[in-house]
């Protein structure tokens, strides 16, 4: 199945009666996606000699041209990968030029400087970013001096994420609701992929809140859009963009920075008007495009039940999560799942199924990104439900339930945190910080790290060195495979 969705199989029955090949059927002809790559043995580096590749299974090229071996390779493209997202966590910060120093908040400082300790090095500053680049010019570091180098950055992604959060308005918790439902009945609904700024969609929304003859709404596909009081409304998942484009239910869509490319050519193919955020004039002309197209009939006759929306408060604060966590009398464990759609699995089955069988097992779950959108989607995370999954900001996600439990004393409740799925570096860069900070990390989905068992086996013995653990497979790992890591771990 390529989603656990039955609003969504619904879409994807109709979108292949129509002939469209959408994110999935783009996976299969992809494959076998670049072998050399997926275990680390194509090379990294900023060189213009390659591309080198190495044969993981020894009967092709040994070295590259240079004579880097296998070690070197994969224990590189694990440092670029980081470098990408600590540089990606930096542009989140409102002011990058202006920090300089990076650290972790008062709860967690002393985490950080045993584990610096344990990674050979003491202070943290975005320097050791730009400096990280220059190793990536051409072979000159030890495999084991470049794994340290990729943890440090891990744990300096986690500072900046945290440094994002108080340069900006920290709040309780934010009102967010998901679902098909939101695509129900008749009304103009435009749709935003990617991240326009946020002055546009609020005077959008202003402009679109005047009386009219027919209602018009925002929706979120899949991104998490801010507003001053809540989040936009999420009519799907991020992988399930396509899919909500199918519906014939988005009369327009409003791209902003990070979308992927394949919206604008889906657009293009349904006729859906696609307006690009950074060459909007007038808020009116987008609504008046919006009705424009709403007045032509749909082709499907898509109309979802409209009960199918959920309501969640998104916490934004750690304070917020400590005090939930009070409220709730929680003594126990908390399991934290995280991460993007992925067409590894079937969309939402890590989420969904983990979430119910770790509450089954009296686990609280608390989620982030597409796996919280599914949580969300699938009630879990509703008002009034006994032990509701609790739903993070996006960007601090796991940072934020480490720092209420390290507030409270209560950081061996924390039971393991695992990415259900990867999209960007940064993510991954996150992964490794956490488990650098000396946690139970489990990734459901392959790390470019097969191709060097020595690569590996100096990342486990450093991690472990500090009380961390990141668990990762050698093939996408089912939902039996990460409630067995749970399980195994309390
Ligand atoms: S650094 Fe070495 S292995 Fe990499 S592309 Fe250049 S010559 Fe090839």
């Amino acid at each position: 199945m390529k989603t656990v969705d039955p609003v969504s199989q619904e879409l994807l029955r109709s979108a292949a009666d129509r002939g469209l090949d959408l994110n999935w059927e783009r996976y299969q002809k992809l494959q076998p996606q670049d072998g050399f790559l997926r275990v680390g043995l194509s090379c990294p580096y900023g060189c213009l000699q390659g591309p080198c590749r190495i044969d993981p299974f020894g009967r092709g090229p040994d070295h590259g041209l240079c004579g880097l071996d296998r070690d070197g390779m994969v224990a590189a493209l694990l440092l670029r990968l980081s470098l990408i997202g600590a540089l990606e966590a930096l542009n989140t910060i409102p002011a990058p030029d202006t920090i300089s120093e990076v650290s972790l908040p008062a709860p967690l400082d002393e985490m950080a400087t045993q584990a610096l300790k344990n990674l050979e090095g003491d202070s943290l500053s975005v320097g050791e970013i730009y400096r990280t680049t220059s190793l990536l010019q051409r072979p000159q570091e030890t495999p084991e001096q470049m794994v340290l180098q990729a943890l440090r950055l891990g744990i300096i992604t986690l500072g900046l994420l945290e440094q994002r959060q108080t340069s900006l308005d920290a709040q309780g918790s934010l009102l967010c609701k998901a679902g098909y439902g939101l695509l129900a009945g008749d009304k103009i609904t435009i749709g935003i992929c990617g991240h326009p700024p946020r002055e546009l969609i609020e005077a959008l929304l202003k402009e679109s809140s005047r009386k009219s003859s027919v209602r018009v709404q925002l929706v979120s596909l899949g991104d998490w859009i801010r507003l001053n009081d809540g989040f936009l409304p999420y009519a799907c998942t991020s992988g399930e963009a396509e899919l909500s484009l199918i519906s014939g239910k988005i009369n327009l869509v409003l791209l902003g920075s990070g979308a992927d490319p394949t919206i604008s050519d889906l657009c293009q193919r349904l006729d859906v008007p696609l307006v690009e955020s950074q060459e909007v004039q007038e808020t009116g002309e987008i609504l008046r495009l919006a009705r424009q197209a709403y007045s032509i009939p749909s082709e499907t006759s898509f109309d979802p039940d409209p009960s199918l929306v959920h309501k969640a408060r998104v916490i934004m604060t750690a304070q917020d999560l400590e005090s939930l966590l009070r409220k709730e009398k929680f003594h126990a464990r908390l399991a934290l799942l995280g991460g993007a759609d992925t067409p590894q699995h079937s969309f939402g089955w890590i989420p969904v199924e983990l979430t119910s069988a770790l509450r089954a097992e009296g686990y609280l779950v608390a989620g982030w990104g597409d796996a919280a959108l599914w949580m969300i989607k699938n009630g879990f995370a509703s008002e009034g439900q006994d032990h509701a999954a609790r739903i993070l900001d996006e960007y601090q996600g796991p940072l934020l339930a480490l720092k209420a439990l390290a507030v409270s004393g209560r950081l061996e409740s924390l039971q393991g945190i695992c990415f259900t799925g990867l999209k960007a570096c940064r993510d991954l860069a996150v992964a490794l910080g956490l488990a650098g900070l000396g946690l139970k990390v489990c990734v459901a989905v392959p790390l470019p790290l097969w191709g060097s068992e020595r690569v590996r086996n100096f990342l486990a013995d450093k991690l472990a060195a500090g009380g961390g653990l990141l668990t990762h497979y050698d093939h996408p790992a089912n939902a039996e495979e990460i409630l067995e890591w749970f399980l195994n771990h309390r």
